[in-house]
């Protein structure tokens, strides 16, 4: 495995002063006093009414300007001691003059087309669809104006972020990206898999059953837990799983309620994210439950609960001891073998 691999890039901002962090609003109290923030609010005492002001201005979506901030140094590091202030977004992410970062996102329907929004949004300007289903029969707007699922999806995205998206030039592989994004109907396709670990391929699955979506966890082979890792402990608590996951690949479409969709796809969005700036592996992994499980069985099945509404857990998944994912000697055929047998 090459673990030479460069740290991804994000867009580099314009330069800017000293600012509190995002969302951090500022509100004036009587006496000088400022108060900043709402859930947390830290309560600033004994400043001038110079300083006070100051303050105000730093707030981030209080002007598109940067306030001067000559003579109040003392202020700032006040700030910035109480993990006020924003940390300097230039030296993560332009250093190096890398190009735009890219994600790829192997299957575009609804959930796929979210996390693209969202990707977009969180200023990814680079999102590549790879999908050339027909889009569905019953989606006579997408029909009309579309080619395909993947083609509906880039006109979805660009709706909201031009030229953000756009369709991959070979479709039912993926493109080559900072992270590719696998969205599946229960179980991510172990030929994708299979390629991109012997690719090198940064990749986050995505994947639902009848009550949720499953996030992560974000793999960089060679580093941390791998698809086939999750697979193989899968397996020994479920001894027909790997039957049962190689008939989730084929034309079931990922299925997810509108609220789990929307959460899913911030879920993901803010995974990829973190890899963008970090560039490592992230062994944690999301649940998303749609449906509130406990529903009692009856005959010929379980009658499904609809109580609750969505609900988030995060756990954190290991490597497994039987797979060879972190074995540097490992040769792709390796691979196949093995999950030959699971699969
Ligand atoms: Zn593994």
């Amino acid at each position: 495995m090459d673990n030479s691999r460069p740290a991804p890039s994000m867009p580099t901002p314009p330069p800017t002063g000293p600012r509190l962090r995002d969302g951090l609003a500022v509100f004036a109290l009587d006496g000088n006093r400022v108060r900043v923030g709402l859930a947390e609010p830290v309560v600033l005492e004994g400043l001038t009414s110079h300083e006070a002001a100051l303050v105000a201005r730093l707030e981030a979506s209080a002007s598109s300007e940067s306030p001067n901030v000559a003579g109040y140094a003392h202020v700032i590091d006040r700030l910035t001691r109480l993990g006020l202030t924003e940390a300097d977004p230039r030296v993560a992410v332009s250093s190096g003059g890398h190009t735009p970062s890219s994600v790829c996102i192997m299957s575009a329907g609804e959930l796929g087309t979210h996390i693209g929004l969202c990707l977009a949004q969180a200023g990814v300007t680079r999102i590549v669809f790879s999908d050339d289903t027909p889009v569905p029969a019953d989606d006579l707007q997408s029909r009309t104006l579309s080619r395909g699922r993947g083609d509906a999806a880039v006109r979805a995205v660009n709706a909201w972020v031009p030229r953000a998206a756009r369709l991959a030039p070979h479709h039912h592989t993926y493109a080559a990206s900072d992270v590719v994004v696998v969205v599946a109907f229960g179980a991510a396709p172990v030929p994708l898999i299979h390629d991109m670990m012997a690719a090198d391929q940064p990749h986050l699955p995505v994947v639902t059953d009848e009550y949720g979506v499953t996030v992560g966890p974000l793999v960089v082979p060679g580093e941390g837990p791998c698809v086939t890792c999750l697979g193989i402990a899968r397996a020994e608590q479920d001894p027909d799983w790997p039957m049962v996951a190689l008939q989730c690949n084929g034309a079931r479409r990922a299925h997810a309620s509108a609220a789990g969709r929307a959460i899913a796809a911030g879920v993901a969005c803010d995974a990829v994210m973190r890899f963008l700036q970090n560039g490592s592996a992230d062994p944690r992994q999301w649940r998303i439950e749609c449906v509130e499980r406990g529903g009692r069985l009856i005959s010929g099945g379980v009658a499904t609960s609809l109580r609750g509404g969505p609900h988030v857990s995060e756990t954190v998944v290991a490597s497994h001891p039987s797979c060879r994912c972190h074995q540097s000697s490992v040769l792709s055929d390796d691979f196949e073998d093995q999950e030959s047998i699971l699969f």
